[in-house]
């Protein structure tokens, strides 16, 4: 298998919880957007961006859902804000069986952030639009990436041939076939 280089356009949310004040528009326009039909609802229940919020210390910290787990990870680490402890499953973006979290509430089915849908006209993702504040930022940026080249299946076929004879008992047998054919 050889690698190659490929450019990839990436995009992303950067969140600066120092700026989020705790509004909770992203979690409104979010649902709203994700609602059949479009807008006809706005329940943060059904976001895929949920604030944690922390009045008592002023902390506010935007997550945005990402994979469905399967399993409850073991992950017992904890962290410290403002002087507060906060469980590592504060801040996990991931629908996991141990909470209800970024769980569509009818079906239970888990919710994932799809950058709204990557619709092209919509420049920026909604709940960065609706985040008077600048807490979330929304970035693109192209990348190169080393990938694999995938082999096909008649390649795939003559690797294990080498593999299991060598190149040149290859080579030979069929400069051999050659000349018969
Ligand atoms: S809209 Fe912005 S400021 Fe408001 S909760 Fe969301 S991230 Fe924080
Ligand atoms: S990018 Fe779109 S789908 Fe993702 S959290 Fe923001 S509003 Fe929701």
């Amino acid at each position: 298998m050889s690698n190659q280089i490929k450019r990839k356009i990436v995009k992303e949310i950067k969140v600066d919880v120092d700026k989020c004040i705790g509004c909770r528009a992203c979690e409104v326009a979010c649902s709203g957007f994700h609602a059949s039909p479009k807008y006809s609802s706005f329940n943060p229940s059904r976001s895929r961006i949920r604030v944690v919020i922390d009045l008592l210390n002023d902390v506010y910290v935007p997550v945005r859902a990402g994979e469905y787990t399967p399993a409850e990870c073991s992950g017992r680490h904890s962290f410290k804000i403002n002087g507060k402890q906060y469980s590592e499953c504060s801040f996990c973006p991931s629908s996991c069986p141990s909470r209800d979290l970024f769980k569509e509430p009818d079906s239970g089915l888990p919710l994932k952030c799809d950058l709204c849908e990557d619709v092209p006209a919509l420049a920026v993702p909604m709940c960065v639009q609706v985040c008077r504040v600048g807490a979330l930022a929304y970035e693109e940026r192209e990348e190169e990436r080393e990938e694999e080249t995938k082999l096909g299946e008649m390649e795939i076929g003559l690797q294990s041939l080498i593999n299991r004879h060598g190149l040149q008992k290859i080579l030979d047998t069929v400069a051999r076939m050659a000349k018969k054919g």
